[in-house]
């Protein structure tokens, strides 16, 4: 039994309440209470927050249960005031909330780190460990710099840091700002003895911090997953987030767009016209055995789709399509002896007939074969691509110094 009871009733919750339940509670009231929808709540609101804030640590709600609001208060003082503002609380919780009210400790910024990954990982779920620097306070003082007390403003800058030199040259006053060489700019001095020993009087020092980014299957390229208050540490102020941006790795046998996949795969002509089966390595440890049916019929550049084995949807369980288009496979030059030629000619569907020449005289030609430049220079002719391989020298078309533009 618990002592007493009001710290969970001003959350809603029953004594027993887990972590997430005190959470879900704390947050349900707080957006009751939050002084940006009830400005004359705040009290209220402070309240609310302070008993999340006990219950929330597990040696402060253990001090309640067993002594109540007066066992805190008696605990070295930790049932006084709050460690971070009530705004602040709410805030680092569920971010946003409302603007920071003046006076509370300052937020540092959000550290955005890209991360690359595979398409094999966005489809299969990982977890990927993310290895960052990251400034953290120095525990040996506790971001103080030494010991209570050693710290000292610095006389020379009043604390500012900087000092102000007025120059007179002539007629002229020159202002100069330079950082204060008592302080090196800081403000304030320890003196060497009594300086922290881990920090040397810094008050922070630098960490390796490794992260555990969960992908979920399914996450797409741009998607951001956030972990509250890894930023880096400094005396005075609230650690802003580390924000991880996922980026989508060019993958060589499939192209992603939403939840769908796209493949190009290359058959034969005989499994083009009469079936036959080729496979797909997919992204997980499968390999997909697909058959195409004897007189089906792949065309070159047909598109089909394999139902439902796309990108699995985030937190879903369906899964989108894999779409695949094919190229086919034609055999090489007299790959065929001319028997073999006659009984095509019974099997496959006959030659279109020519159209008669309706009064034109008939004049028979024979197909060249090209090289590799006469090639690419046809297929951009195909392409409707604009005349650029002028070889003119001097371009009587073209005004002096003006290119063409390349598409
Ligand atoms: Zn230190
Ligand atoms: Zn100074």
């Amino acid at each position: 039994m618990v002592k007493e009871t009001k710290y969970y009733d001003l959350l809603g919750v029953s004594p027993d309440a887990s972590p997430a339940e005190l959470k879900k509670g704390y947050r349900k009231q707080a957006l009751i209470y939050h002084p940006d929808k009830n400005p004359d709540e705040g009290h209220k609101f402070k309240e609310i927050s302070h008993a999340y804030e006990v219950l929330s640590d597990e040696q402060k709600r253990s001090i309640y249960d067993r002594h109540g609001e007066a066992g805190l208060a008696n605990d070295g003082g930790m049932g006084g005031g709050m460690g971070v503002s009530p705004e602040d609380l709410f805030a680092q919780l569920f971010g946003g909330g409302g603007g920071r009210r003046s006076g509370g400790p300052r937020r540092g910024k959000a550290v955005l780190h890209q991360l690359n990954v595979s398409l094999e990982d966005l489809f299969q779920g990982k977890t990927s460990k993310l290895a960052l620097q990251k400034t953290v306070l120095s525990k040996g003082c506790d971001g103080k710099g030494g010991k209570e007390g050693a710290v000292r403003t610095c006389t020379a800058c009043r604390g500012s840091g900087v000092r102000v030199t007025i120059r007179q040259m002539g007629m002229m006053v020159q202002q100069m700002q330079s950082a204060c060489d008592e302080c090196q700019g800081e403000g304030e001095i320890i003196n060497a003895k009594d300086r922290c020993k881990e920090c040397n009087g810094r008050k922070v020092k630098q960490e390796r911090k490794v992260l555990e980014v969960h992908i979920d299957k399914g996450m797409r390229a741009g998607q951001r997953i956030t972990f509250h208050g890894e930023g880096d540490q400094a005396p005075g102020i609230v650690p802003g987030d580390v924000v991880i941006v996922l980026e989508e790795k060019p993958h060589e046998r499939f192209r992603r767009r939403g939840d769908d996949l796209f493949y190009d795969a290359k058959i034969d002509l005989l499994t083009a016209l009469a079936g036959g089966q080729f496979t797909i390595d997919h992204l997980d440890s499968r390999q997909l055995l697909v058959s195409i049916l004897p007189g089906e019929v792949i065309k070159p550049d047909e598109v089909k789709a394999v139902i439902g084995e796309g990108m699995p949807v985030q937190r879903h369980h369906n899964r989108g399509n894999l779409y695949v288009k094919f190229s086919v496979e034609f055999p090489e030059p007299n790959w065929a002896t001319p028997e073999q030629m006659q009984q095509l000619e019974s099997i496959l569907p006959p030659r279109h007939a020519i159209a008669p020449p309706k009064g034109k005289e008939v004049e028979e030609v024979v197909l060249a074969q090209l090289d590799a430049s006469q090639r690419s220079k046809a297929e951009r002719g195909m392409n409707g691509a604009p005349d650029d391989d002028d070889d003119d020298d001097e371009g009587h078309h073209h005004g002096p110094g003006v290119q063409c533009a390349q598409q």
